[in-house]
């Protein structure tokens, strides 16, 4: 998967387009809003609409 334009900080619900992306994941992210850089709470905006979409 090539990387998106951006990812979705599940923290405060943000795009974060401040990340290094490699082979199908992100490798690290920060999330200029709330600060949160656990790759673990981050979506893809695909995996984020799938999320709150259900
Ligand atoms: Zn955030």
């Amino acid at each position: 998967m090539a990387a998106p334009e951006y990812l979705v900080c599940i923290n405060c619900e943000s795009p974060c387009y401040v990340f290094e992306w490699k082979d199908d994941a992100p490798t690290e992210v920060l999330c200029e809003v709330c600060g949160n850089e656990d790759i673990e709470e981050f979506l893809t905006p695909e995996d984020f609409d799938t999320l709150i979409g259900s």
